[in-house]
C-alpha cells in the first residue's frame, strides 16, 4: 500500500517488481512537493510507477546520471543546483531546453536521455495566450526560472523589461533574447523609484525572483503601485499566497499564483513520461491540501 504523501492511504496499489521509478534530482530536495503531485497523478490514471527524491551533491551528478541509466529509472525532474550542469550528461534536447539553456525534465528511453524544460510552458499555460499576446511584461528576476519564462513569452509579447538585483545577469538575459526575438527588451537594476514607474506602465507583471519567500512583509511591489487592469503572476509558491499577490488582489488586479505554474509544468513532465494526459483536477486537489497544511503550520 502506498500513500499519496498527505497521509491518506490510497489502498489500491502496491509496489511490485514491475513498478517503474521516476524521481527528482537536486540539492536540497527534502521540501519538494513534486512527489505528492506526481504520485497522485500516477495513482489516479492507474500507471504503475512511483516518484521519489534523490538528493545529489554537485560532485556526484555525473555518477547519479549513470546510475539512472544503470538502474532503469524511467525519467526524472531536475532542480537547483543542477538544471544547467545536467546538460553535459544528456544525449539530446527539445528546442525549448536548448533555447533556455537548462533542463528540468529528463526522459530515459532505453538508456538514451532526452532533456526538456517545462517551466516556460507551465508559466505560459498559467497566464494564457490572451493575457500575453502583445503585452508589455515586467519581469522581476534573471535566474533560471526567469530565463525560461522570458524565452517562452518573448515570441508573443511586445516588450519585456527585466528588473534584477544584479544588473549583469539582467543584461546577459537581454542579450540572449535580442539574438532570437523581435520584441523590445530592456534591462534595469532593481531600485524602488524606477520600479514604481515601470509597474505603472506594465500590463503583465511576473515575479520570477526569490523575493516574496520571506512571508508577509516581503513584497517586491507595493499595493499603491498596482491597478485593476493588470495581471500579476507570482511564481513563488512558498508561501502559496505571497505579499505581492495580496497587494495585487487588494488593488483589483487579476492574480496567478506559483502553484498554478508548478501544477502545469508538473503536468507536462507527467505527459512526457507516460504519454497520458495528466489528471489536473486530482493533482490540484493534492497540491491544495498540502499547501493548506503549510499555511496552517
Ligand atoms: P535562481 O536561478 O536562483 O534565481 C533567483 C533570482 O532571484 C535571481 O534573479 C536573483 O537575483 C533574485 N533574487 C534572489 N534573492 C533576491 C533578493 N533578496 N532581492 C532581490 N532579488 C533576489 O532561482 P530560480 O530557479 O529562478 O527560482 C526563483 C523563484 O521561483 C524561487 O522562489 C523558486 O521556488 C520559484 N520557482 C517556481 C516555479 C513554479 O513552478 N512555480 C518554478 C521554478 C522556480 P540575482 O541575479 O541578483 O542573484
Amino acid at each position: 500500500m502506498i500513500s499519496d504523501g498527505c497521509g491518506r492511504c490510497l489502498g489500491l496499489r502496491s509496489i511490485s517488481s514491475r513498478t517503474l521509478v521516476y524521481g527528482l534530482i537536486g540539492d536540497p530536495v527534502n521540501h519538494s512537493i513534486s512527489p505528492i503531485i506526481q504520485n497522485t497523478a500516477f495513482c489516479h490514471v492507474g500507471f504503475d510507477a512511483v516518484y521519489v527524491t534523490f538528493e545529489v551533491k554537485k560532485q556526484f551528478l555525473e555518477s547519479a546520471v549513470a546510475g539512472v541509466i544503470a538502474l532503469g529509472v524511467r525519467g526524472f525532474n531536475v532542480t537547483i543546483p543542477h538544471k544547467i550542469r545536467i546538460m553535459r550528461y544528456i544525449d539530446s534536447f527539445d528546442r525549448e531546453a536548448l533555447k533556455i539553456g537548462s533542463v528540468n525534465t529528463v526522459v530515459n528511453s532505453r538508456g538514451s536521455l532526452t532533456g526538456f524544460n517545462t517551466d516556460g510552458r507551465g508559466a505560459l499555460q498559467s497566464v494564457g495566450m490572451e493575457g500575453l499576446k502583445g503585452s508589455s511584461v515586467l519581469l522581476l528576476g534573471a535566474g533560471g526560472a526567469a530565463r525560461a519564462i522570458a524565452h517562452t513569452f518573448a515570441p508573443e509579447v511586445r516588450r519585456i523589461i527585466i528588473v534584477n538585483r544584479t544588473i549583469s545577469n539582467a543584461r546577459q538575459l537581454k542579450r540572449a533574447l535580442n539574438r532570437r526575438y523581435r520584441c523590445e527588451v530592456l534591462s534595469v537594476q532593481l531600485n524602488q523609484r524606477r520600479l514604481r514607474e515601470l509597474v505603472d506602465n506594465s500590463e503583465l507583471i511576473v515575479n520570477a525572483s526569490s523575493m516574496g519567500m520571506n512571508g508577509r512583509n516581503d513584497a517586491p511591489i507595493k499595493r499603491g503601485w498596482l491597478h485593476a487592469n493588470q495581471i500579476v503572476f507570482d511564481i513563488v509558491y512558498t508561501p502559496p499566497v505571497t505579499a505581492l499577490l495580496t497587494n495585487a488582489r487588494r488593488a483589483g488586479a487579476r492574480t496567478i499564483d506559483g502553484m498554478e505554474m508548478l501544477l502545469n509544468q508538473g503536468a507536462i513532465s507527467f505527459n512526457l513520461w507516460t504519454g497520458k494526459n495528466a489528471p489536473i483536477t486530482q493533482m490540484r486537489r493534492a497540491l491544495t491540501r498540502i499547501m493548506t497544511n503549510y499555511a496552517n503550520s
